[in-house]
């Protein structure tokens, strides 16, 4: 993998010549208490001493909402008028490993049956820049999912680790995309030591070490297969009040409906996020709703990212990421009831 340095000062100058060039630049920006993605005007607007935005960035590939064509009624017909797919360059900063993950774990399901050109057109435009933590909490639970707080290839273009002088920071390049960005800006980027390849590796430790939960997963797929009734289901998620936060701020959640924006004359046809856990989500046009009750509703959740979408597509649908732990306004935490499948299934219950 292509390594080299770049100092603070000159990550500022790469951010600010993407911004000149035209590319919608996107990095951790603080608002109120939070820290959110949002695109930049100014270098001085990033923040990269931070824990982990509010929201993942998976919005600058699949918007909470987005036109997929209009349509003018016509005395006899409608007339579709297609929206632009020519979407903007766009380089994200400052995401963390787990949520560099989520785009590769989704490329599966948008290319399933049906080619989603939403997707893929902004995902070849768009460039990710991830950092290694330098905080994490008990919701986080990265490396129980495969993942690492210092992995430079869970699906980043460019990987960042801050090294000890706090200066300057080991850029690893694991994608063709990475090695162009810094091929556009050779001044910016100086050559690696072997003592800063060292110094990287000890900040990788320092890293992992920061993630205390662990979790065992190894049973807890096989006992989602023979499970689907018990008593677990109710008794954790009976709490969960159907808010959708923890979809919304999920990395890999990625169920959506369409609506229409209509008058009489025409309308918008949108893709909107929506959540499993939303009362309304499986609401039949009969009235009936084959999830009645809110602990069915939270155990697609977990049924989907830990049984069905392995079987479907061979991933994990979660990053460990704990934004849903951490958000959620009940205290349901996703890495407890993971706990309590893996004690079940230890015990054969
Ligand atoms: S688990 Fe929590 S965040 Fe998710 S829908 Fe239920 S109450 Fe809302
Ligand atoms: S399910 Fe929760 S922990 Fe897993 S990726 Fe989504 S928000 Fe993160």
């Amino acid at each position: 993998m292509e390594t080299k340095i770049i100092n603070k000062q000159d990550l500022a100058k790469l951010i600010d010549g993407l911004i000149s060039a035209g590319a919608r630049t996107v990095a951790p920006v603080k608002v109120g208490q939070m820290h959110l993605f949002q695109e930049v005007r100014s270098p001085a607007e990033a923040v990269f001493d931070y824990f982990l935005a509010r929201r993942s960035p998976k919005e600058f590939l699949f918007p909470q909402t987005e036109p997929i064509f209009s349509y003018t009624r016509q005395k006899d017909s409608v007339k579709i008028h297609p929206v632009d797919m020519a979407f903007p360059r766009t380089v994200v900063f400052g995401l963390r490993p787990c949520d560099a993950a989520g785009p590769g774990i989704l490329d599966a399901l948008f290319a399933w049956d049906y080619e989603d050109k939403f997707w893929f057109n902004r995902r070849e435009q768009t460039a990710f820049v991830s950092m290694t933590c330098a905080q994490a909490d008990h919701a986080c639970f990265c490396s129980s999912v495969g993942l690492s707080p210092d992995a430079a290839d869970t699906g980043a273009d460019l990987h960042l680790t801050l090294l000890d002088d706090g200066q300057r920071y080991f850029v690893e390049a694991p994608t063709g995309k990475g090695k162009k960005l810094v091929s556009e800006f050779p001044s910016l980027f100086k050559p690696a030591t072997d003592s800063d390849a060292a110094a990287r590796g000890s900040a990788g430790e320092k890293a992992k070490g920061l993630i205390t939960r662990k979790l065992d997963l190894s049973n807890v797929k096989q006992w989602l297969g023979s499970h689907f009734t018990d008593e677990l289901w109710e008794r954790l998620s009976a709490k969960c009040i159907g808010c959708g936060a923890c979809a919304f701020e999920c990395p890999t959640c990625h169920c959506f409906d369409f609506q229409d924006e209509a008058t009489p004359e025409g309308g918008v046809r949108c893709k909107n996020w929506d959540s499993c856990c939303i009362d309304n989500f499986t609401l039949h046009a009969s009235g009936h709703n084959p999830r009645n009750i809110q602990h069915k509703r939270y155990r697609q959740r977990i049924m989907h990212k830990f049984k069905y979408y392995i079987d479907k597509f061979g991933k994990t649908l979660c990053t460990g990421c704990g934004r849903c732990s951490r958000q959620c306004p009940v205290t349901l935490d996703i890495a407890e009831v993971l706990e309590n499948i893996a004690a079940k299934a230890a015990s054969g219950s």
